[in-house]
């Protein structure tokens, strides 16, 4: 099963109407961070560049179904205009013959103002569909949610992925689909329970399972580790123990921290200590992975083939507690650079992190698609990804 791109459709003289996300963020009414519009101009230049008309389509805030004036995706306008080179025609109700009309790019008002967006109404898909002759989706961060601007008039419409879109499902193709092996996933952040199907579906996927962050103390406390007052789903213990059955079930190794950096409060600069995994003191939290544990990491990282990453290995926004992840996203951006390892990162979170150590530009790729990251991590089928495996007819 594969999606078409740009380069199988015939564009010339055609509307396409393009599922973008510029969901961006703005202060005082000026966009402060282009990457998500930066991240669409190979594709709207593309389809200039072949004849068509690119129409934008994309949601902006949470309107729930309502006209709300400061969610207009007008404000998006000048960022979107300077990034592209050219001016841009802005569109709050469109019609096929306005459309038809336009020379260059134009933009859609925010597809949220509908209610008929979000509950994927046929009606609205439809209306989409009357008004192009292509349909182009190049927002794989929207395409976990079955929205008439995803999902219903990708169904009605030949079909295919913008550049940006092809160029995600290539990355995470090669990372979780059809990878190298070894394959090791990092997975860290603050609880199990947010985790439970992507560690499910990770284990029949990859070889090795780094768990750090809050949730390798809930996997600790299920071996009868003592973890103090850290934060731990003791509650969890039958899930962990079960999880780790699994995984040798799966010949799947998971990797639970050697040594522990340990404070008394979660504080940025509190007083803190190392310790061997099974010595945290009753009255102290683990904060952060240890030195020993960075090793070992990087160790796999050497002989591992591809790289899967979600979630810090610490309290990473206070430091010193940043330093497993900052150590460890170093590392396997090393080992990318050496060409030995293919690594892919993705979340909110892990975005951040790897930022923070610098690193981010290093990594084979990185998702900037929180939620669809994540349910593409859990191996689940994304409506906006399922819909370009298919054309209309
Ligand atoms: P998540 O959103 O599940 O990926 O979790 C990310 C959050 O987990 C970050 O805000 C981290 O500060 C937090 N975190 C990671 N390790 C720990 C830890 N040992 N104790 C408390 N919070 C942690």
């Amino acid at each position: 099963m594969t999606w078409n791109t740009l380069d199988d459709m015939d564009l010339a003289g055609k509307i396409v109407l393009t599922r973008v996300d510029i969901n961006v963020p703005v202060e005082d009414g000026k966009v402060t961070d282009t990457t998500r519009i930066d991240r669409i101009v190979p594709t709207i230049k593309d389809i200039l560049a072949a004849g068509g008309t690119p129409v934008m389509l994309a949601h902006f805030g949470r309107p729930k179904g309502q006209f709300v004036p400061e969610m207009s995706l007008r404000v998006t306008l000048p960022a979107l205009e300077a990034a592209l080179g050219q001016s841009v025609t802005f569109i709050e109700r469109p019609d096929r013959a306005t459309l038809e009309a336009a020379t260059g790019p134009v933009l859609i008002e925010n597809t949220r103002f509908s209610a008929m967006e979000e509950a994927n109404d046929p009606k609205m898909a439809g209306f989409l569909a009357s008004l192009g002759d292509i349909y182009c989706n190049d927002a794989f961060s929207a395409a976990h949610r079955a929205h008439a601007s995803t999902e219903g008039v990708a169904k009605l419409l030949p079909n295919c992925a913008g550049r940006l879109m092809a160029e995600e499902l290539g990355a995470l193709e090669k990372a979780l689909g059809n990878p190298q092996r070894p394959v090791v996933a990092v997975v860290g952040g603050a609880k199990v329970s947010t985790k439970l199907d992507l560690l499910g579906n990770l284990i029949d996927k990859v070889d090795t399972i780094i768990i750090g962050g809050g949730m390798a103390n809930t996997f600790l406390a299920a071996q009868g580790v003592q973890v103090g007052t850290s934060l731990c789903e003791h509650d969890l213990g039958d899930t962990a123990r079960d999880i780790m059955d699994k995984a040798a079930t799966a010949n799947c190794t998971l990797i639970l921290p050697s040594d522990i950096v340990v404070a008394a409060e979660f504080k940025a600069g509190a007083a803190n200590e190392i310790c061997d995994v099974d010595a945290c003191p009753a009255d102290k939290m683990i904060l952060d992975a240890g030195p020993k544990t960075v090793e070992t990491i990087h160790a796999m990282f050497n002989t591992a083939k591809t790289v899967i990453w979600n979630g810090p290995l610490g309290a990473f926004e206070i430091e010193p507690f940043d330093k497993a992840t900052v150590a460890a996203a170093r590392a396997a951006a090393e080992v990318t650079r050496a060409g030995t390892l293919i690594s892919v990162a993705g979340g909110g979170d892990t975005v951040a992190a790897l930022n923070h150590a610098g690193v981010a530009d290093q990594f084979t790729y990185i998702s900037t698609a929180g939620g669809a990251f994540l349910e593409w991590m859990e191996g689940k089928t994304l409506p906006g990804v399922a819909a370009l495996m298919q054309q209309p007819g």
